[in-house]
């Protein structure tokens, strides 16, 4: 039987762990809402974007350079969840070593005090949106706050570090407090993912 089909250019990636293995700093709620509902809506909205336009055949990153309007907002989004959920671990590296470390005392004093400075970015960004821990190629790092789907990878830079600042990545957690929420994330950040993207070439 021949049916229509829906090419599935890109598709929703897993999680790297279990929903519950990150509770109880992120619960397996707010994963099955964030990742099976909000990220996977993303993944098809961006697939029915792209069908049947120049973009499909370009990588997810072209496409966040190149486009605008829903199309950006869309592949935007499925990239930094993607991202974002591949940051985390039942068991972190605790703390940056190496060219890393060096790279954030040289930025910003310390590991406590980058985070200080993420929480109040975090605090401070009005409404929706990200903020990014970022290099440039020279190997500098940088606070990067975005609104909406924004990214990095549209100011030349390289995404290391993100924090979902949407409602819906705390508001089942830690409802209206989105300060807790992201402290929380914190205790499961692995500092070996975001050492490896350091040092990706
Ligand atoms: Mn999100």
């Amino acid at each position: 039987m021949e049916t229509a089909t829906v090419t599935k250019r890109f598709t929703l990636a897993p999680l790297p762990y279990d929903k519950k293995a990150l509770e109880p700093h992120i619960s397996e709620e707010t994963l099955t809402y964030h990742h099976d509902k909000h990220m996977a809506a993303y993944v098809n909205k961006l697939n029915e974007l792209i069908a049947d336009t120049h973009y499909d055949g370009m990588t997810i990153e072209d496409i966040i350079r190149e486009a605008d309007g829903p199309l950006f907002n869309n592949a935007a989004q499925a990239w930094n969840h993607e991202f974002y959920f591949a940051q985390f671990s039942p068991e972190p590296q605790r703390m940056p070593s190496g060219e890393l470390l060096d790279a954030i005392n040289t930025a910003f004093g310390s590991v406590d005090k980058l985070k200080e400075r993420m929480n109040a970015e975090s605090a401070a960004l009005f409404g929706s949106g990200w903020v990014w821990l970022a290099s440039n190629y020279d190997g500098e790092v940088m606070i990067v706050p975005k609104p909406n789907a924004g990214n990095p990878l549209t100011d030349e830079l390289r995404p290391l570090l993100a924090i979902d600042v949407w409602e819906h990545a705390y508001y089942i957690d830690f409802r209206n407090a989105r300060a807790d929420g992201v402290k929380a994330l914190w205790n499961v950040l692995d500092w070996r993912k975001v050492e490896e993207r350091y040092t990706a070439k």
